[in-house]
C-alpha cells in the first residue's frame, strides 16, 4: 500500500495495516479491549475457519471494514482450533498506556503462535509429541532438522536418498514443516498440516551457523559433532531462526543440537512404520496400535518419550541391555509400582522447563514444578533401594534440589490462580514489603490500632476510635462529651449526633498509602514474579537433565508393568545372525481377541534364513509376521517381548511389504505401492535385514504376479540372503526351498468339516496341503450358487493345470502340492446328472420336472 493510500485511513486503521504488512501470512488477532479483532480478509477467513460472526466496523478510506471478534479470556480455544487447522496467528497486543497515548495506542505483535511452535498447555496433546521441521535438498541429499520447543530437543539428519526423507518425516510426523522456495520434492510435504515456504537465504548455511553458535553460546559446532553437515545445519538454522521470530523471546532451553545416526538405528522405512502400526493404526487412529497396548506410564513426557523409543529402535546393545536390566530389577524387586506411584506426581515437567525458560509459564506450572521437585528425594530412595547400576545415570541425574523446591515452597501460594494478572500467587511472608503493602491494602493493618492507642493516651480521649468508611475515608471519632479535648490540628470532617469525626495529616497519608498499596502491591508482585524466573534459570539446565532422567524412568517402570501384566520375557540380544523364538505372541492381537492366542515358534538363521508360508486366507499368516517384526522392534527398544523366550541377532532394518491399500490420494494403484515398497526393499535390504513380504504380486494376473514373487523371493534368498518371511497363495512357490538352500516351508493349518472351516493357528513345518479359499469364501457369505459354480470352476482348472504340468517334463519333480479339491456333487446334480432328455416321453419329462424342483425347494 502506497504512503498515500494509507494516509486516507484512520489512524489506528493505518497502524493496524502497518502491523498486518508485516504478517500478511498470519491471521492478525489485533488487540482491542476486552477483543482481539481480525479486519479485511482476514476477518472473512476467520469467520469462517471459527465459525465467528462477520460485522463490519465503520469504513476506512471510505470503505466498510469486514471485521470479527473474539473475546480475549476465550482466546485459548479459538486459538487451539487454528492450530489444528495449521493456521498461523500473529497476537497483537497494547503495549502504550491508553491514559497517556494521543492516538492510537501502541501496538505490537507479542508473538505468533503457529502449530508447530506453540508450548501453551491448552493448546497441545499431551502424549504426543509436537515438532517443528525444516527440510532442504541439493544434489546429494537431504537436510532436514526437528525441534521440540516444549523440550528443547534439537535433531538435524542428512538422509540421503528419497525413501530415507520419507521415513524420517513418517516418524516425526512434524505439526510445521519449512521448505525453501524452490524445494522439488512436493510429495514430501503432504506429510504436514502446516507445510511453510520459507525464502532460500533463510537457509544459509553461514548465516546458520552463527546463529546455531550464538545460540548455544560456542565457538564453532564442533562440540556437537555437527560440523560438516551442511545440508542439515541450513535447515537447522532456518528452524532456530522461525523459533525465535514466533517466540519473541530467549529459547535458552534450546543448549545443543544432536546429530541423528542412521546407523545407530534400526531402520524403518515409513510404509514399515505404518504397517506395524507402532503408534498410529491403518485407519489413521491410536486404537490397537503397539503403543496403545505399551502405554501405562503415569506422566504425559513418559508417554512421549515411550513413542520416541518405539519409532526409534536401537542397535546399540549396551543401551539396550542397560535398559533390560532396569526392567529386570524392577521386576526382581518388585518396585516397579512403588516408583511409578512416585513418578505419577512429577507430571509434565519437560514442557512446564521449556515454559518457564520462555517466561511464558503460568502460576500453576511453578506449583506443578514445585510438586515434582518434592518428589526428587522419594525416588532417590527407590533408587538407592533399587541399588544397580543400571540406575546410576538416573539416579544422578534426579538428585534432590532442596534450595528449588525451599525457594518454590515459600514463593507460591498452595493453589495459585491461573494467571498472574490479578495477583494472589506469591506466598505470605516470602517478601517483607510484599506483605506490608498487602496488608495495607487489605485495610487490616496494625498501624491504625497503634495509632488509635497512641493518640488515646497522648490526649486522654478514652472514646477515640479510628474507623473507616467508603464516603469519607479514614478518621478519628471522638464522642461529643469528649470533643472538648481535641487538639488543635485535627480537623474536622463530620458531625454525628453524639460523635464528631476527624481526620490528621498522619492519617491521610496512611489513607493514601492504603489506596496506593493494592496496586504497588500489584506491580511488586508482578517484579518478584518475573525474579522467581531469574532465580530458576540457572538451574534450567539440570532441570532439564532431571525431567530427562524422570522420563525415562516412568518408561521402564512401565515397561516393567507391562512385562508382568502381560507377560513378557527378557529378550536375549545375540551378535550371533538370527532370530529364535518360543511361544511368540502378536502384542495387540492377543489383547482384542476374546479367543486365547494361539503362541507359535519362529527360527530363523543363515541356513535358514526364508520362511515360505502358506495356509488359508485368515490362517494367521500376516499376525505371525508381523509379531515376528514386532517382537524384534521390541528387544531393540530394549523392552520384554511377547515370548516364552527369544533370541534376536543383530537387525539393521525392518522391511515389510504387507496389506494392500491404494494410495488414490496420490494416484496410486495398490499395485504401484505394492511395487514400489517391493523395489525399496529389494535395493535396500541386506542380510542383517528382517523382511516381512505379505503376497506380493496380487494385484496383476497371475503369471506376472506368480512370477514377480518367485523372482522377488530368489533374489532375497541368494543375493541379499535377508531374513525373510515370504506369504504367498501362490502354491509354485513353496517348490523353492527344494531348489535353493536356505529355505524353508512352513503353514498354518486349517481343518474343513463339511462346508465349516476351522483355523489352527498353529504354525507347521512344511507347505500347506490346500488353498481352502472356497471355504473362506463360503464363511465370508458368499451366496452358495456362486461358491458351487467356484467349486466346478476350479475343478477344471485344476485339471487342465495338472495336465500341463505332467505334460512338461522339466518340471516333473515339481509337482506342485496343492492338490485338486474336487467338489462334492449335490443330491440335485447328481439327479440332473441322471437325466437323458433324449430317452424321455414328455410325460416322464414333466415328472422329472417336478422331481428336480422338489428336490430344490427341499435344501
Ligand atoms: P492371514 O494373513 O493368513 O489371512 P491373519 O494373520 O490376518 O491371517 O489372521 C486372521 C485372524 O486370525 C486374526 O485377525 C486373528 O483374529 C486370528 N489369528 C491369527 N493368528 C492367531 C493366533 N496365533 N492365535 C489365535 N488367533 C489368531
Amino acid at each position: 500500500m502506497t504512503v498515500q493510500a494509507l494516509e486516507k485511513h484512520t489512524p489506528m486503521m493505518q497502524q493496524y495495516l502497518k502491523l498486518k504488512a508485516q504478517h500478511p501470512e498470519e491471521l492478525l488477532f489485533y488487540r482491542m479491549g476486552d477483543f482481539y479483532e481480525l479486519f479485511y480478509d482476514d476477518a472473512k477467513r476467520a469467520s469462517q475457519l471459527l465459525d465467528i460472526s462477520l460485522t463490519k466496523r465503520g469504513s476506512s478510506n471510505g470503505e466498510p471494514i469486514p471485521m470479527a471478534g473474539v473475546p480475549y479470556h476465550a482466546v485459548e480455544g479459538y486459538l487451539a482450533k487454528l492450530v489444528q487447522l495449521g493456521e498461523p496467528v500473529a497476537i497483537c497486543e497494547q503495549i502504550g498506556d491508553p491514559a497517556t497515548s494521543k492516538g492510537p495506542v501502541e501496538r505490537q505483535v507479542v508473538r505468533i503462535v503457529t502449530p508447530g511452535t506453540v508450548s501453551d498447555e491448552a493448546l497441545l496433546s499431551e502424549r504426543v509429541d509436537n515438532l517443528v521441521a525444516a527440510i532442504i535438498a541439493d544434489d546429494t541429499g537431504f537436510g532436514f532438522a526437528t525441534l521440540d520447543i516444549t523440550s528443547g530437543r534439537f535433531v538435524l539428519s542428512e538422509p540421503q536418498t528419497l525413501e530415507q526423507m520419507q521415513a524420517e518425516l513418517q516418524r516425526t510426523q512434524p505439526a510445521e514443516l519449512l521448505y525453501p522456495e524452490d524445494f522439488a520434492y512436493s510429495d514430501l510435504l503432504s506429510v504436514s498440516k502446516g507445510a511453510r515456504r520459507r525464502p532460500i537465504w533463510e537457509f544459509d548455511l553461514d548465516t546458520a551457523r552463527s546463529q546455531l553458535t550464538a545460540q548455544f553460546g560456542t565457538r564453532d559446532l564442533i562440540g556437537f559433532g555437527v560440523e560438516d553437515c551442511a545440508r542439515g545445519l541450513s535447515a537447522a538454522g532456518c528452524l532456530l531462526q522461525y523459533a525465535k521470530d514466533t517466540q519473541r523471546t530467549a529459547l535458552p532451553h534450546i543448549r545443543a543440537i544432536i546429530k541423528e545416526q542412521q546407523d545407530s538405528a534400526v531402520v524403518l522405512d515409513a510404509a514399515t512404520r505404518r504397517n506395524l502400526e507402532i503408534t498410529q493404526n491403518l485407519a489413521g487412529g491410536h486404537d490397537n496400535t503397539l503403543a496403545d497396548v505399551l502405554d501405562r506410564t503415569t506422566t504425559p513426557m513418559g508417554s512421549r518419550l515411550l513413542k520416541r523409543w518405539l519409532h526409534q529402535p536401537l542397535r546399540d546393545r549396551s543401551v539396550l541391555n542397560q535398559r533390560l536390566d532396569a526392567i529386570e530389577t524392577l521386576l526382581d524387586t518388585g518396585l516397579y509400582s512403588d516408583l511409578a506411584a512416585e513418578l505419577k506426581p512429577v507430571g509434565d515437567i519437560e514442557r512446564v522447563l521449556a515454559r518457564l525458560a520462555m517466561r511464558s509459564a503460568r502460576p500453576r506450572d511453578m506449583a506443578r514444578l514445585r510438586t515434582a521437585l518434592a518428589q526428587l528425594p522419594a525416588i532417590q530412595s527407590q533408587l538407592s533401594e533399587l541399588n544397580h547400576s543400571a540406575f546410576a545415570h538416573y539416579a544422578k541425574a534426579t538428585q534432590p534440589m532442596p534450595e528449588l523446591t525451599d525457594l518454590l515452597t515459600r514463593a507460591i501460594v498452595d493453589n495459585p490462580p491461573v494467571v498472574i494478572r490479578d495477583g494472589g500467587v506469591i506466598a505470605p511472608g516470602y517478601h517483607a514489603e510484599l506483605d506490608e503493602w498487602r496488608e495495607l491494602s487489605d485495610g487490616a493493618s496494625r498501624y491504625l490500632e497503634e495509632l488509635e492507642q497512641r493518640e488515646r493516651d497522648k490526649y486522654g480521649i478514652d472514646t477515640l476510635k479510628v474507623g473507616y468508611n467508603q464516603v469519607h475515608g479514614f478518621y478519628i471519632q471522638i464522642s461529643r462529651a469528649q470533643s472538648d479535648r481535641v487538639p488543635a490540628h485535627y480537623i474536622r470532617r463530620q458531625t454525628l449526633k453524639n460523635a464528631e469525626r476527624y481526620i490528621i495529616a498522619e492519617l491521610k497519608e496512611h489513607e493514601d498509602k492504603v489506596l496506593s498499596s493494592k496496586s504497588t502491591a500489584l506491580a511488586l508482585e508482578k517484579r518478584l514474579w518475573e525474579e522467581l524466573f531469574d532465580l530458576l534459570l540457572p538451574h534450567l539446565a539440570q532441570l532439564q537433565g532431571a525431567a530427562e532422567a524422570l522420563s525415562a524412568l516412568d518408561v521402564l517402570c512401565n515397561l516393567a508393568e507391562r512385562a508382568d501384566t502381560l507377560n513378557y520375557h527378557r529378550p536375549k540380544l545375540s551378535d550371533q545372525a538370527g532370530v529364535e523364538i518360543e511361544a511368540g505372541r502378536h502384542p495387540v492381537v492377543e489383547q482384542v481377541m476374546t479367543d486365547p492366542f494361539i503362541p507359535n515358534p519362529i527360527s530363523l538363521r543363515p541356513e535358514r534364513r526364508m520362511l515360505i508360508i502358506t495356509g488359508p486366507n485368515m490362517g494367521g499368516k500376516s499376525t505371525y509376521m508381523r509379531q515376528t517384526a514386532l517382537i524384534a522392534l521390541l528387544a531393540h527398544i530394549g523392552a520384554y517381548v511377547p515370548a516364552d523366550s527369544a533370541v534376536i541377532g543383530p537387525v539393521d532394518r525392518i522391511f515389510t511389504r504387507i496389506g494392500a491399500s491404494d494410495d488414490l490420494a496420490s494416484g496410486r494403484s495398490t499395485f504401484m505401492v505394492e511395487m514400489t515398497e517391493t523395489a525399496n526393499i529389494l535395493h535396500n535390504a541386506t542380510a542383517h535385514s528382517l523382511v516381512l513380504m505379505d503376497e506380493i504380486g496380487r494385484g496383476t494376473s497371475t503369471y506376472d504376479g506368480l512370477s514377480l514373487a518367485w523372482a522377488s523371493a530368489e533374489w532375497l534368498a541368494e543375493k541379499i540372503q535377508a531374513m525373510t518371511l515370504f506369504a504367498t497363495h501362490y502354491f509354485e512357490l513353496t517348490e523353492l526351498p527344494g531348489q535353493m538352500d536356505g529355505l524353508v516351508n512352513v503353514h498354518l493349518d486349517a481343518v474343513e468339516h463339511g462346508d465349516e472351516i476351522a483355523f489352527m493357528h498353529a504354525v507347521q513345518e512344511g507347505a500347506a496341503s490346500k488353498s481352502y479359499g472356497l471355504a473362506v469364501a463360503g464363511l465370508a457369505g458368499v451366496p452358495k450358487p456362486v461358491i458351487r459354480r467356484a467349486k466346478h470352476k476350479l475343478a477344471q482348472l485344476e485339471q487342465s493345470g495338472q495336465q500341463k504340468v505332467t505334460g512338461d517334463t522339466s518340471h516333473n519333480q515339481a509337482v506342485p502340492t496343492q492338490l485338486p479339491l474336487l467338489p462334492e456333487p449335490s443330491e440335485l446334480d447328481q439327479a440332473v446328472d441322471a437325466l437323458n432328455p433324449d430317452e424321455m416321453t414328455p410325460r416322464q419329462a414333466l415328472d422329472a420336472l417336478y422331481a428336480l424342483k422338489a428336490l430344490q425347494q427341499s435344501r
